[in-house]
C-alpha cells in the first residue's frame, strides 16, 4: 500500500466524515461523529468498506479542517475508523480533539502500532493481519467477526490475550448473519462472558 506524504499526521486521507448513531459494540445506539480514514491493507473478503482500501483516492486533509467539522454537532463523541486508522500516526489528531474536550473512540484491527490516545478502544482482530504490540491489553472491547465456526477459536485466542476487564463481543459477518446466528447464540449461551454485537446501523438504514 502506498501511503501519501502526511506530515506525521498533520494531514490525513479523509474518506468521509459524518454524524450518526454508533451501530456496533458496547456504544451501540449513541450519537457520534465518525471520521473514516482511507487506507487498509488487511484485505478481509467481507469488508464493507472496500472503497477505503486505497489511501491514494482520498485527499490528504488538514486535521484542523476535520476537527472544525467534528465540533459542529451536539454529541461530543468521535469515532475514528477506516480503513485501518492506525496506518497513520494519530497523536496530532487526538491532541486537537482533546483540546475541544471530545471523547475519542477508536475502531481498529490493531494491525499497526497504536498511536494517539483514546477514551475507548474497540479492537476487532483479523486473522489475515493480526494485532501487533500490546493493544489486546489496552482494548476496552474486543469485537470478533464470526463468518464460520472456526472463527470462534480465533475469538478465544484473542480473548486469552485481552485484559480481564475487556468487554467481549461476537458479531456475525453481515452477509452470513442468517446462517451463522444460531451458532453464535448457542455459543454465547454456553460462554456467557461473550455478548452478541449486531450491525444495528444496517437495520436502521443509517451510515
Ligand atoms: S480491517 Fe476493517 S477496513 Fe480493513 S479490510 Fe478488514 S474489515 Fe475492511
Amino acid at each position: 500500500m502506498r501511503i501519501p506524504e502526511l506530515n506525521n499526521g498533520a494531514l490525513l486521507p479523509l474518506a468521509e466524515s459524518f454524524y450518526t448513531i454508533q451501530g456496533e459494540g458496547y456504544n451501540t445506539g449513541k450519537a457520534a461523529f465518525f471520521i473514516r480514514l482511507g487506507g487498509c491493507d488487511v484485505g478481509c473478503s467481507w469488508c464493507d468498506a472496500k472503497e477505503t482500501w486505497n489511501p491514494g483516492l482520498y485527499p490528504p486533509t488538514p486535521i484542523e479542517k476535520i476537527v472544525d467539522e467534528a465540533v459542529k454537532y451536539k454529541a461530543k463523541s468521535i469515532v475514528i475508523t477506516g480503513g485501518e486508522p492506525l496506518t497513520y500516526p494519530l497523536d496530532k489528531l487526538c491532541n486537537l480533539l482533546k483540546k475541544e474536550s471530545m471523547q475519542i473512540f477508536l475502531e481498529t484491527s490493531g494491525s499497526y502500532p497504536l498511536s494517539g490516545f483514546f477514551d475507548w478502544i474497540c479492537l476487532s482482530p483479523k486473522k489475515r493481519k493480526p494485532p501487533v504490540g500490546n493493544i489486546h491489553h489496552l482494548a476496552s472491547e474486543l469485537k470478533v467477526i464470526i463468518e464460520k465456526e472456526e472463527d470462534l477459536f480465533w475469538a478465544e485466542e484473542n480473548r486469552a490475550k485481552a485484559a480481564e476487564s475487556t468487554l467481549l463481543y461476537l458479531q456475525p459477518e453481515w452477509s452470513r448473519r442468517v446462517e451463522i446466528m444460531p451458532l453464535i447464540v448457542e455459543y454465547v449461551k454456553n460462554n456467557p462472558a461473550w455478548s452478541i454485537s449486531l450491525q444495528t446501523h444496517k437495520y436502521m438504514n443509517i451510515p
